[in-house]
C-alpha cells in the first residue's frame, strides 16, 4: 500500500511513524511534511488547501490511500477531490467536515441527534450577544463560528472581554459554561461502523496549572486512570452513534476521524465540540499505544469495510506527550532558533525546518512533541520529560505538569 499523508505537524509525524510501522505500507509520502517526517517518508510539496492539487499529487505518486491530517484541507474539500480521482481517502467530505468547520452546524446536528451538549445561542448582533451573555451568566463562553485552529474560544469571567471577543468575531456561538474535566475521544469511522480509540486528555492552556491563554495544545496523556468505567460505551451510545446516524440522514455521512471533545460535568457527560480529524497532541500519545496496524485501519475506514476489521489491540501501560513551544507562543512567535536533541526517538516534529546549512531550526509555535510510553502513567511521564530535558532551543517553554494531577489522583469526573 502506497500512502500519502497531508500535513506538516507533530500529529502527521505520529501518523507517519504509525503508518511506517505497518508492514502493509510499502511506500510513504508526505506533503508538505517536515524534517522529522522526512526520516520516515518521502516529502513532496503541495498546497494542502487546493483540492485539485492534492488529488493530482495523489494520482502522480500512485497513492492507494491519502490520509489528511489537518481540518482546513478537509473543510476545503480535499477528501472529495481525492475520492473523485478514484483514490481512497481517510477524512470526511467537505460537507461532513462542517461538523468542525461550523460551530452552528455542529450544534444543529447535536440537537437533531439529541446529543447532550451545552445550551447555546448563535448571535450576530451586539443585542443578541448581550442577551445571551446575560442568559447564561459567568463564566462566559464565546466561540467564533468558524475554523480558528482551536483558538477561537474565549472563556472568561469578564463581561467586557466576552463582549469584545464577540464583536471581533462577528458571528459567534455563546453557550453555557461546562464544569468538570475534559476528555478527548477519537473514533475511527467509515460512516456506519465506529471504533473508539483510547480516551485521552489534553492541556490547552499555555502555563502550568492551566494558567494563561489557550493554545493548540501543550501536552496529553492516555489512558485516563480516573475516567468512570463505561465512559467510552456511554459516549458511543449517546453521542457517536446518534451523530453518525444524523449525518447519514442528511446525506453527508461522516467517514474519517470523529474527535469528540467532552466535559464530564456535574450534570453528566456533555459534548464540548466535535472535530473532523485527529487532535494534536492527543494523537501522538494515543497512537503510541496502538498495536493494530494503522494503515489497514485507516484504509478500512476510507473504503467502507470497517465492519470486517478486527477489534483494536492496545499496548499495556500509558503514553505521555509534552510539547516544546517556541519563545512567545501562543503570541508573537520567534522562529529561526537552532534546535538540538530533536533526533531522540519519540521526539515528533511540528514547527521545525532545515536552515540553509542543513541545521534544524524552529519554524513555528509548537516546535516538538516529546512522546514516551511507560508501564504506567508515572513512568511514561518521566520518560517524556527526560526527552524534553535533552532538547536545546533558546527561549523555548514546556508545561511541567502534564499528567501530574492524574498521577497524583487529583482528577475526578464531576459526574457519578
Ligand atoms: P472548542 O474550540 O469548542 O473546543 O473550545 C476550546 C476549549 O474551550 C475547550 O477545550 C474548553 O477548554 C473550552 N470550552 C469550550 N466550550 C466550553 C464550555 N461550554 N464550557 C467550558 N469550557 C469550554
Amino acid at each position: 500500500m502506497r500512502v500519502l499523508i497531508i500535513g506538516s505537524g507533530a500529529r502527521e509525524h505520529a501518523l507517519a511513524v504509525g503508518l511506517a510501522a505497518d508492514p502493509a505500507v510499502t511506500d510513504l509520502i508526505a506533503a508538505p511534511g517536515n524534517p522529522g517526517i522526512a526520516t520516515v517518508a518521502a516529502l513532496r510539496d503541495v498546497d494542502a488547501l487546493d483540492p485539485a492539487a492534492v488529488a493530482a499529487l495523489a494520482v502522480e505518486v500512485a497513492a492507494d490511500l491519502v490520509v489528511v491530517g489537518p481540518e482546513a484541507p478537509l473543510v476545503a474539500g480535499v477528501a472529495d477531490a481525492v475520492r473523485a480521482a478514484g483514490i481512497d481517502c481517510f477524512g470526511p467530505s467537505g460537507a461532513a467536515a462542517e461538523l468542525e468547520g461550523s460551530k452552528a452546524f455542529a450544534k444543529d446536528i447535536m440537537a437533531a441527534a439529541n446529543v447532550p451538549t451545552a445550551a447555546a445561542r448563535v448571535c450576530e448582533t451586539p443585542e443578541e450577544v448581550d442577551a445571551a451573555l446575560a442568559e447564561f451568566g459567568a463564566p462566559y463562553v464565546v466561540k467564533n463560528d468558524g475554523l480558528a485552529a482551536g483558538k477561537g474560544v474565549v472563556v472568561t469571567d469578564d463581561l467586557e472581554v466576552a463582549r469584545a471577543h464577540a464583536a471581533e468575531c462577528g458571528r459567534v456561538v455563546i453557550e453555557e459554561y461546562l464544569d468538570g474535566p475534559e476528555v478527548s475521544l477519537f473514533v475511527v469511522t467509515d460512516g456506519a461502523t465506529a471504533l473508539p480509540l483510547l480516551p485521552a486528555q489534553d492541556f490547552k492552556r499555555v502555563g502550568d496549572g492551566d494558567a494563561g491563554p489557550n493554545t493548540g495544545g501543550m501536552g496529553a496523556y492516555t489512558p485516563l486512570p480516573w475516567a468512570p468505567g463505561g465512559l467510552v460505551d456511554e459516549v458511543m451510545a449517546t453521542v457517536v452513534e446518534p451523530t453518525l446516524a444524523a449525518m447519514r440522514a442528511r446525506e453527508t455521512p461522516f467517514a474519517g476521524l470523529l474527535y469528540v471533545g467532552l466535559a464530564l460535568t456535574h450534570k453528566g457527560v456533555r459534548v464540548v465540540e466535535f472535530n473532523a480529524r485527529f487532535g494534536d497532541p492527543e494523537t501522538e500519545a494515543v497512537l503510541a499505544l496502538l498495536e493494530t496496524p494503522l494503515g489497514g485501519l485507516l484504509r478500512a475506514a476510507a473504503n467502507g469495510t470497517l465492519a470486517e476489521h478486527p477489534p483494536l489491540a492496545w499496548r499495556d501501560g500509558a503514553a505521555v506527550t509534552v510539547v516544546v513551544a517556541a519563545a512567545g507562543y501562543p503570541g508573537q512567535v520567534r522562529t529561526g532558533d537552532v534546535i538540538s536533541g530533536a533526533d531522540q526517538p519519540g521526539v515528533l516534529h511540528a514547527g521545525t525546518a532545515r536552515g540553509a546549512d542543513g541545521t534544524l531550526v524552529s519554524a513555528g509555535g509548537r516546535v516538538l512533541a516529546c512522546t514516551a510510553v511507560g508501564a504506567d502513567l508515572a513512568s511514561a511521564r518521566d520518560a517524556a520529560y527526560s526527552l524534553v530535558d535533552k532538547i536545546e532551543l533558546a527561549g523555548s517553554h514546556a508545561r511541567r505538569d502534564i499528567a501530574a494531577a492524574a498521577i497524583a489522583g487529583a482528577v475526578s469526573a464531576a459526574t457519578r
